[in-house]
């Protein structure tokens, strides 16, 4: 399999190549040449199948030569060492919990999926650079990243995060793992963490002495692998539903349009719905046809404030940029704090269902895609991308509600911090040219 980039102006690429650059040299989003078809007999199997059989074949053309299928199944086997359950929320509302991996987040399986990928990769070629992950986080997705690449040979990660700016659970994640994870605690507010990581992939000074690589789900091994939620839910749910409708919570958009390449192979998904919070670009561009950008709004659902959603453009060439094919699949919701705290209210109150405020937004715009549609026979799967604990603040106010250490993280609030105090970007330049 090729990979070209979405911006037309660069060589396609292996899966090998495009793990490693990450983006084009044209700074376009990689995108596979063709979009594989599932084996005529693929359904037929699915139920007989294992998951993880299931995942690799999925995978396979994707990967292409870059891995055998032997190193893949390796992959997707220490990826997916966890559970995916749907936890029924009423009589045709289900909740599929993407947040049983190590770090209780669903970005989890990506990073997993990148990081033994990357690693593989650069075990093989004796003239790599050392290669440093340079990430900055707002809470959600640094720990992630961190744990997916915790003890990778031949990878650093530098994680950088806004001091005081995220919850205490988040911050054991990022700064107790040691190893190859080093956090630097920035003096600033996450935008100040993001200008800083952006300023350093430009300085040819750092790069001369480190490949530097971001986690974001601009790569495709951090992208693709997210397919595979949509695979596992319709394993499990398709022997007694016939239409099923997915309700995806968005940020960036990459776990969506994951979803839709799914479909595009031949998974017989019904419609999708965007639901997103106050920064609503998508919904607003599927009721108007006017794609306009904005600047980020901060919400309770903060692992989904993007204004400008990196994916959109894969989302578009999967339908090959027409706007009534994109309609006929997919709808598009938004909603405020206030109506993301009552939902998460009613789903307490009304169907004895935990869920915090990204869920909560799925489960919102996945009733609202019902009533819209007059659709009352499919089946609804809203993502729960989160556990509760990860917004325990929001969660424990709004649901008046004491929540639980799940086993991952019982003990991570007693390990000690080890964190680099920074502030200014000569500081992180002086850290990386070390
Ligand atoms: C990253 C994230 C999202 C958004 O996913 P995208 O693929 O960026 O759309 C939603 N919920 C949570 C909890 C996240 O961490």
């Amino acid at each position: 399999m090729q990979y070209y980039s979405l911006n037309k102006n660069a060589p396609t690429v292996s899966f090998e190549q495009a793990v490693r650059n990450g983006l084009a040299s044209d700074r376009g989003l990689y995108f596979p040449e063709n979009i594989p078809q599932l084996a005529p007999d693929f359904l037929s199997r699915l139920a007989a199948m294992t998951i993880e059989d299931m995942a690799v074949e999925v995978m396979q053309p994707y990967v292409g030569n870059s891995l055998t299928e032997a190193a893949l199944r390796e992959i997707v086997s220490a990826t997916l060492c966890f559970d995916f359950p749907i936890q029924p929320v009423s009589e045709h509302i289900g909740s599929l919990e993407l947040y049983h991996g190590p770090t209780l987040a669903f970005k989890d399986v990506g990073a997993r999926f990148m990081a033994r990928c990357l690693g593989h990769f650069i075990a093989g070629d004796a003239s790599a650079k050392k290669t440093t992950v340079l990430v900055a986080t707002s809470g959600d997705t640094g720990g992630a990243v961190a744990d997916g690449f915790l003890g990778v040979e031949g990878i650093d990660v530098v994680i950088l995060y806004p001091k005081g700016k995220v919850s205490p659970l988040q911050e054991k994640q990022l700064t107790t793992l040691g190893k190859n994870i080093t956090a630097l605690e920035v003096d600033g507010v996450f935008d100040d963490c993001q200008d800083m990581v952006k300023t350093a992939f430009l300085d040819d000074a750092i790069k001369q002495q480190r490949q530097l690589t971001s986690a974001n789900s601009i790569n495709v091994a951090r992208w693709l692998p997210q397919m595979l939620y949509y695979f596992i839910a319709y394993k499990q749910l398709h022997e007694q539903h016939k239409d099923i409708v997915f309700a995806v919570p968005s940020g960036n958009f990459g776990n969506l349009c994951a979803g839709m390449m799914a479909w595009k192979m031949g998974l017989p998904i019904k419609h999708f719905v965007a639901c997103t919070n106050s920064n609503k670009v998508v919904p607003e561009y599927l009721q108007s046809g006017n794609y306009a950008p904005k600047k980020t709004i901060p919400t309770i659902s903060n692992a989904m404030d993007v204004g400008a959603p990196s994916n959109f453009i894969r989302i578009q060439e999967i339908v090959a940029n027409n706007f009534k094919a994109l309609k006929a699949i997919l709808s598009g919701f938004s909603y405020s704090d206030s109506a993301t705290r009552a939902a998460m209210q009613s789903l307490r109150t009304e169907c004895d269902y935990v869920a915090e405020p990204h869920g909560a937004i799925g489960y919102l715009g996945l009733e609202a895609y019902f009533k819209q549609a007059g659709d009352t026979s499919s089946y609804g799967v809203f993502l729960e991308t989160a556990h509760p604990i990860k917004f325990a603040e929001e969660v424990e106010t709004t649901l008046d509600i004491k929540l639980e250490f799940p086993a991952q993280v019982a003990g991570i609030m007693a390990a000690k911090k080890q964190a680099i105090s920074i502030a200014t970007y000569a500081d992180l330049k002086a850290f990386l040219m070390d």
